[in-house]
């Protein structure tokens, strides 16, 4: 019997391998990765700085420990380099095997900015472990580098800027929106931010980009769209991932902003599967989803394992709470659907310290929240709220 193939061994890729193996034990399990396929938890990489992590102390478990956790063969450093799709077989850099069911978990690649200047090749991004250790390498190897420029104020940025800046570094943060977190979060919750970032002595350079990136003597200078100049000894890249495509399109599977997926996470393509960060679902009617967080990722291996197992369930994608890991402010947002967002209203209300921000859509539904701070009572209570009308709310 050939094996359920799994392409990749971040969280999709091993929780679906978890997810598939308490409901069965015997089916071969293959999973195929081009890293080594240890075992850490992503959003970590964010939080880690302050804590003085060492790459070594986010990984929890090698390959060969999940390999045998999971009574699954595991294959590292094997790139899959083409998918037949008549011949259900993938081709790697370490052979090629026959699967009956075949799972994408290949995640998403950082989008490169094209910026002028002779350090350009200088810009780093982390999205995996490996990055995280290069980055500090990166810090250790210019003298503990005090000084980061973080490009892209988004979740991702704004987390890694608040972590450096707990970590002793000098931190500047530029985005081309007017506050940070700005398509995530409610504005009374960006203004927040920005200014709980600020008393965190970060250096916001809102409303602009960087132009070009070029060394001089003991770092580098970025000059930003306008007209300033900021040195800094690192640039890290922070302005969003795009899903990996490139098997899937080789092999003509239907791809949009990712590989798109059905309400069972199942590819245009027999027997192919794809979840995680490389994957585009269809929610409430709304195609070209892209979900890259735990939350659906989780929803979808848990659905996907009944499904390989011989029960076809489709994913809950109901909405869930992203926390912003931002130790000045931590955040928990439900942004509401982007159809939804073009004709509806913010409304505030604050019980103390605590600042709730409520979406209601033009008919008066409530479509999206964020609260900060906040503790799980508060988050469970807002979930129950949504798709209510306005009268009976808040
Ligand atoms: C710094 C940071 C902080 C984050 N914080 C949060 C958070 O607080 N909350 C939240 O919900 N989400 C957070 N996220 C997002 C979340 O971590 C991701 O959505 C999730 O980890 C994606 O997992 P994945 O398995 O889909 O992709 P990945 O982790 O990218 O895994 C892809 C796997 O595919 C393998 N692969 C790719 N191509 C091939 C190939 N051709 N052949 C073989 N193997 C291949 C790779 O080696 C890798 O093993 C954060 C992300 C980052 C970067």
């Amino acid at each position: 019997m050939n094996p359920i193939i799994i392409v990749g061994t971040g969280l999709a890729g091993y929780t679906l391998a978890r997810e598939f193996r308490k409901l069965n034990k015997t089916a071969p399990l293959l999973l195929v990765t081009a890293d080594d396929g240890g075992f850490y938890s992503k959003p970590m990489l964010s939080n880690a700085f302050a804590q003085r992590k060492q790459p070594a102390e986010l990984l929890t478990q090698t390959a060969a420990q999940m390999a045998e956790q999971l009574g699954a063969t595991i294959l590292t450093g094997a790139r899959v380099e083409s998918i037949d799709t008549d011949t259900m077989t993938v081709t790697t850099s370490a052979g090629t095997f026959a699967y009956d069911k075949l799972v994408l978990a290949v995640g998403a690649q950082p989008i490169r900015l094209a910026i002028d200047g002779n350090a350009a090749d200088q810009i780093m991004s982390v999205n995996h472990i490996n990055d995280y250790q290069h980055f500090r390498q990166r810090i250790s190897a210019s003298g503990g580098a005090s000084r980061v420029m973080i490009l892209g104020a988004g979740l991702i940025g704004c987390e890694f800027a608040d972590d450096l800046a707990g970590a002793g570094h000098q931190v500047t943060l530029v985005d081309p929106s007017k506050a940070p977190l700005a398509a995530l979060a409610p504005p009374a919750l960006s203004q927040g931010l920005r200014v709980a970032l600020e008393a965190r002595g970060i250096g916001l350079r809102l409303g602009t980009t960087a132009a070009r990136i070029d060394r001089v003597d003991g770092g580098l200078t970025v000059s930003l769209a306008d007209g300033s100049v900021v040195e800094t000894d690192i640039v890290l890249s922070a302005v969003g991932l795009r899903p990996d495509l490139r098997l899937a399109q080789a092999a003509n599977v239907v791809t949009g902003r990712g590989i798109v997926v059905d309400a069972f996470g199942k590819t245009s393509a027999a027997h192919m599967y794809a979840l995680g960060d490389c994957a585009e679902y269809t929610v409430d009617g709304n195609r070209n989803i892209v979900l890259p967080y735990i939350a659906p990722l989780m929803a979808a291996a848990r659905a996907f394992a009944r499904t390989l197992d011989g029960q076809p369930t489709a994913i809950d994608l109901r909405p869930t709470p992203v926390m912003v890991k931002t130790p000045s402010l931590p955040l928990a947002l439900v942004p509401p659907p982007s159809h939804a967002a073009a004709g509806g209203n913010w409304h505030e209300t604050s019980i103390g310290e605590q600042v709730i921000c409520r979406f209601y859509d033009e008919n008066g539904c409530m479509r999206g929240f964020g609260v900060a701070p906040h503790e799980a009572k508060i988050r469970q209570s807002l979930l129950a709220e949504l798709g209510s009308p306005i009268a009976s709310a808040a």
